[in-house]
């Protein structure tokens, strides 16, 4: 396959303790100090690095991008996929697209009514690398049967679905590189056509704070093709800025009716009734985004 990786994004280590992320626009960059890198290899897609880090454990780092860490993955993780697993009276089908790092994955065969994950990753480098160096977010030994991992690009894949998924869930990278399609509209008219007719997708939406014209325009974009659209909020500290969106777009359930009642939250460590209920109430400069102004 073509190698799609430019390499610009590889990351800074100094050989000794710092690696920073790349800087972005607002001249904000984190910087993480590392005790050892574990992995680091060029894939056809990214650079796919797995480091440990002093204070957050270990970390996934693609194209110089910090993706996930060991101290809040749970975090990202439970919030991306509780949600709409709940909202969903009997969710038996789940697709997730990207997800690499399998926690979302993890997440979601603790329902009970779930028959099927099919977890398309276009890199299979990074589900190598999480199975084999992040177990406490991909999980210990064989992934739960359930789980069917596709190697493809997540938009072909789910061109070709129709009507078949209860819940897809969108755990992807930023929308650059082959995640960059995964945030357009023809996508996502060809998620709404792979969902059941009482189907729910999730999509992680990018920081409000940084990224408030991308939350913008998934949000107004999903409003032209489902009836119900909720946005929420979690605190993820490893993000920059700290707050993350994601964003719900449904044919029938909305998350506000139908309660938190079916959670599986016993083994949770971040979202239960209070936080399910909290999560969607949002600022007012989140509010702004979505009023025709
Ligand atoms: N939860 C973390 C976050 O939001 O930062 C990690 C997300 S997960 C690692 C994102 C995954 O999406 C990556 O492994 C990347 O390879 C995958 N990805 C990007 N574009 C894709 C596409 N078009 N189809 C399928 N997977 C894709």
């Amino acid at each position: 396959m073509e190698n799609q990786s430019t390499g610009q994004g590889m990351f800074t280590w100094d050989g000794e303790s710092w690696l920073s992320d790349p800087e972005d626009a607002f001249g904000f960059r984190a910087s993480w100090k590392v005790k050892k890198v574990l992995y680091r290899e060029l894939s056809s897609f990214q650079e796919v690095s797995v480091v440990e880090t002093v204070g957050f454990g270990r970390a996934l780092v693609l194209d110089g991008i910090v993706q996930t860490t060991e101290k809040d993955a749970f975090i990202y993780n439970e919030m991306i996929t509780h949600v709409p697993l709940a909202v969903h009276p009997e969710p038996e089908r789940v697709c997730i697209i990207g997800g690499g790092d399998c926690g979302a994955a993890r997440e979601a065969v603790k329902y009970p009514t779930v028959q099927s994950v099919d977890m398309v990753e276009i890199d299979p480098k990074v589900v190598e690398a999480s199975l084999q160096y992040l177990p406490e977010i991909a999980g210990h030994g064989e992934p739960d049967s359930r789980i069917r991992f596709h190697y493809e690009d997540g938009t072909a894949f789910i061109r070709n679905r129709q009507g078949t998924d209860d819940v897809i869930v969108v755990d992807s990278s930023d929308p650059v590189g082959p995640a960059a399609a995964l945030f357009e509209k023809p996508f996502y008219q060809d998620v709404y056509r792979a969902l059941a007719s009482d189907g729910i997708m999730v999509c992680q939406s990018e920081s409000p704070v940084f990224h408030p014209h991308v939350l913008k325009r998934v949000h107004r974009t999903l409003k032209e093709l489902f009836p119900v659209v909720r946005t929420y909020l979690a605190a993820i500290p490893t993000y920059p800025g700290g707050v993350w969106s994601f964003t719900l777009a449904s044919k029938t359930y909305d998350p506000l009716e139908q309660g938190p009642e079916r959670l599986q939250a016993g083994a949770n460590r971040y979202i239960d009734r209070d936080v399910y209920q909290g999560c969607f109430r949002l600022p007012v400069y989140v509010k702004e985004l979505f009023t025709d102004r």
